[in-house]
């Protein structure tokens, strides 16, 4: 190995490492780039809600918007609705939408919202994305440039295809070479970083770094680069997942936001696709077995999508380690996706961490091996950093809830909170939460997200003078824009049958 370092190995042709190949190829075009990927070994095949942050990343990579909703069978997510979350009853749900509050002192919205509209939602009374969501509108007309919206959004996506899609591109327009093989092991350099890998039936492969993306598997953080492991399982308990894709109407309805509903012991994922609906039932073994999950994954089928036949569905079990890497990057290894960690997929977190991660790579890209283990040490101290914020604000959702089963009770005991949660929590009912809470300028969870989880969950606002005319103005003005809005922006279903009819002319070019 020289000094500089011009060779990237990628091992993985998941949602992972198909993103850190398209990303270092495109703003890196100078680095050598090698994705290794066994072609026996399936990639995990979930993973269907993403950040808004995904809009630059496919831009930044060069794939076109329409290009990929059309490829990756994909559709428009503007946040994440939880129901019985609260107390289990029927009215119990709230939005944790996209886009921001209005900018203002949050005590002084606060006030305002409860003098001028309490009986509307949190999120309803600060951002006319609850109005859009609640009538299942799109965030952009299809009139708009790419990647832009009226309303700020994500996606939701078929990962199978997602990945396919990365790799076609990466691999025909950007550069990128694709080995179909085995890791077998690893060649160690002198220094004790990785030299090579071995693969099966197929010669060794040298690099510079190595990007592990190998899944659950971790070949590489959790073989020859010992990345150590952070268990995290005292906080969020839930180890299991129970998968199935419904097919729906072509003219069904396309949900603005993931729906995640709580049940007795964990809680329900529901990703709305232009052709089917991904539906997931999420659990803690040690309060849940598979058969009782299955039932409730069932049950939620046949009372939530109209003519599904739930009988027929075979769900798919996932098993998952909660935890994180002590170290995600070791030596000349550094672990994205799930090889680095995982908890559970409550709001999203994964695919924008992996997008985190590659920013933080490229944007500090070593330019040699001394300076390499300065990197990864900036790294490692960031994304602990940033998985200690996860850990919290996922536990928030738990730690207000008033449900009674005892996996809820559980889910509430003092001794699972962690301590900073729990210092947060003494301290926002004086105050609401507020960047001195949330202080770094790429915080993961801001503290508008805290605010919607918190008010939205029913938090008592602190107490606050009458409200200022301004602020009071302020929520006058999301009641008009969301009015404004609702008479602008397309139903998802109306714009995805347009785009869909658009593009048949040039399919049907393209194929004769
Ligand atoms: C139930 C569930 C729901 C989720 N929902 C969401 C969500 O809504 N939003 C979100 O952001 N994330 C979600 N995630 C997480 C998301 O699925 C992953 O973060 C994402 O798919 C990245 O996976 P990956 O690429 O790291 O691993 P994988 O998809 O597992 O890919 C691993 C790759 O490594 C290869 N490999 C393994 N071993 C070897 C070897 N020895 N040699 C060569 N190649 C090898 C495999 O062939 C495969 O290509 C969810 C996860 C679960 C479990």
């Amino acid at each position: 190995m020289t000094g500089s370092i011009q060779r990237v190995v990628i091992v993985g042709g998941g949602t992972a490492g198909w993103l850190a190949a398209g990303l270092l190829a495109a703003r890196r075009p100078d680095l050598s780039v090698t994705l290794i990927e066994a072609p026996d070994i399936p990639t995990i095949g979930v993973g269907e809600g993403t950040w808004p942050t995904m809009r630059e990343t496919l831009a930044s990579i060069g794939i076109a918007e329409e290009e990929f909703l059309r490829e990756c069978d994909a559709s428009f997510k503007q946040g994440s609705r939880f129901d019985g979350w609260v107390d289990g009853t029927a009215a119990d749900s709230y939005l944790h939408p996209f886009t921001a509050p209005p900018p203002g002192d949050m005590r002084d919205l606060l006030a305002a919202w409860r003098a001028s509209c309490p009986d509307a939602p949190f999120a309803a009374a600060m951002t006319p994305q609850a109005a859009a969501c609640a009538r299942d509108l799109a965030p952009r007309q299809r009139a708009m440039p790419p990647y832009a919206g009226a309303l700020n959004y994500g996606y939701h996506l078929d990962a199978g295809k997602f990945a396919a899609l990365l790799a076609r591109h990466a691999t025909t327009r950007m550069g990128v070479t694709r080995i179909a093989a085995e890791v077998t092991g690893v060649i160690a350099a002198d220094n004790g970083d990785i030299a090579a890998l071995t693969l099966r039936d197929q010669p060794a492969l040298a690099g510079d770094l190595f990007l592990d993306c190998s899944g659950q598997a971790a070949i590489l953080i959790g073989g020859h680069c010992d990345g150590g492991w952070i268990d995290r399982s005292d906080v969020s308990f839930n180890d299991r997942a129970l998968a199935v894709q419904v097919p729906t109407a072509r003219d069904a309805p396309i949900a603005a936001q993931t729906v995640g509903t709580a049940h007795a012991a964990g809680w329900l994922w529901d990703i709305a696709l232009p052709t089917r609906r991904g539906i997931g039932c999420v659990y803690a073994a040690r309060f849940m077995d598979e058969e009782a999950a299955r039932a409730v994954l069932l049950d939620y089928v046949r009372t939530h999508v109209p003519g599904a036949d739930a009988d027929q569905l075979q769900p798919r079990q996932l098993i998952f380690r909660t935890g994180h890497r002590e170290r995600f990057w070791d030596r000349n290894c550094l672990a994205i996706g799930l090889s680095a960690g995982f908890i559970e997929p409550l709001e999203a977190s994964a695919i924008v961490l992996i997008e985190l991660s590659l920013n933080a790579l490229i944007e500090n890209f070593p330019a040699s091996r001394a300076a390499m283990t300065i990197h990864a040490s900036r790294f490692n101290e960031l994304f602990r950093y940033r998985w200690d914020r996860i850990v919290e604000f996922l536990k928030l959702h738990y730690a207000l809830s008033r449900r009674s089963e005892p996996y809820w009770l559980a889910q509430r005991a003092p001794d699972t909170i962690p301590a900073r949660l729990a210092e947060q929590l003494e301290l926002w009912r004086d105050q609401p939460p507020s960047s001195w809470d949330f202080p770094r300028v790429d915080e993961i969870f801001s503290a508008a997200s805290q605010q919607y989880v918190l008010y939205g969950m029913g938090w008592p606002a602190p107490p606050a003078a009458a409200p200022s005319p301004a602020a009071a103005a302020r929520l006058v003005e999301v009641r008009e824009r969301a009015r404004a809005l609702a008479a602008a922006l397309p139903a998802n279903r109306t714009y995805f049958t347009a785009a869909a009819a658009a593009a048949a002319p040039h399919e049907r070019l393209v194929r004769t």
